[in-house]
């Protein structure tokens, strides 16, 4: 298996944030020490180039955000203080979905240990999103390999609002999102395919939500690839999801979409997207089990 990883994920914060950086290190020695991949098996991705970016966001947008020209509010939007580090995380965990689809498209399947940055706009970002890996890489994919067809399977539990948004009125990238219906964001983008669920959706009913939002995706989309955002924030143990899905429900959810990918012969690109637990081993476990199902599924 390929898996792509950078240090550069982490990016070093006040010790007060909320955002959880230390899970995509604890991602990566959880691998490890699972006995499922070795060394061997990690790559370092390339930075996301501006050729790359621009075809999902304006370039005036990546202009301010790489020169550091953003302003308060647009900071205060993302969430992240701006640096050159946040700058060099945001494109090499877009380059790393980029790569994990260029990978997908020979081996049937590969991962980004960070991404799913679906609340980034074409001229602005917000929660904890810069750049939307989705969206870059979709336009990617279909400008150097000539896909026609992309479906991008949301199941993080808040809306993947900038991707519907960027994909809005565009019939090649079908934008599929399975979300809280309370959690954020709270004006809410059209995709192609929404399920909004009430607080406290458990396991049974997500499933059988999420199965019948699969199908949909797959019969109307027809995708040549698909982009998994496999968000560990649906757990019930999330400080910010408001549904309660177990951990168990977690893995027959990844067993459920990369099962039917897998079973159509239809290659996916694995972003790892929100995971917030109260204890953060538990978000690591949830992203470890999506790796595993994956190579259960393909690698077997
Ligand atoms: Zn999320």
């Amino acid at each position: 298996m390929t898996l792509f990883y950078s240090d550069v994920f982490v990016l070093p914060l006040p010790s007060h944030h909320r955002f959880p950086m230390g899970k995509y290190v604890r991602l990566r020695e959880r691998l490890l020490a699972s006995g499922a991949c070795g060394e061997a098996d990690f790559r370092v991705p390339e930075r996301a180039t501006d050729a790359e970016i621009t075809r999902a966001h304006c370039p005036e947008y990546l202009h301010r955000v790489a020169t550091g020209a953003l302003d308060a509010a647009e900071i205060r939007a993302i969430g992240f203080p701006w640096s050159e580090r946040m700058v060099e995380r945001s494109r090499r965990s877009s380059g790393a979905t980029l790569a994990a689809a260029r990978e997908a498209l020979t081996r049937g399947w590969s991962a980004n240990l960070a991404g799913g940055t679906h609340h980034a706009f074409r001229n602005r970002g917000e929660g904890f999103c810069v750049f939307n890996d989705a969206a870059i890489t979709a336009r990617a994919m279909q400008s150097e390999a000539g896909l026609q067809r992309i479906a991008i399977v949301d199941c993080d539990v808040h809306q993947g609002n900038g991707t519907a948004s960027i994909f809005a009125r565009d019939e090649s990238v079908f934008t599929f999102s399975i979300h809280g219906a309370r959690n954020f964001p709270f004006a809410k983008e059209t995709s192609d395919l929404d399920i909004e669920l009430a607080d406290g959706t458990g396991d049974d009913e997500y499933l059988w939500h999420l199965e019948r939002g699969l199908d949909e995706t797959l019969e109307r989309s027809r995708p040549q690839l698909a982009i998994y955002l496999a968000g560990a924030d649906p757990y019930e143990g999330d400080r910010l999801g408001r549904l309660k899905l177990t951990k168990a429900g977690l893995a027959r959810r990844d067993e459920l979409v990369l099962g039917r990918l897998a079973a159509r012969g239809i290659p996916v690109a694995i972003a790892m997207a929100g995971g917030y637990a109260r204890d953060i081993a538990d978000s690591v476990e949830i992203h470890a089990n999506t790796i595993l199902a994956a190579r259960a599924q393909w690698d077997a």
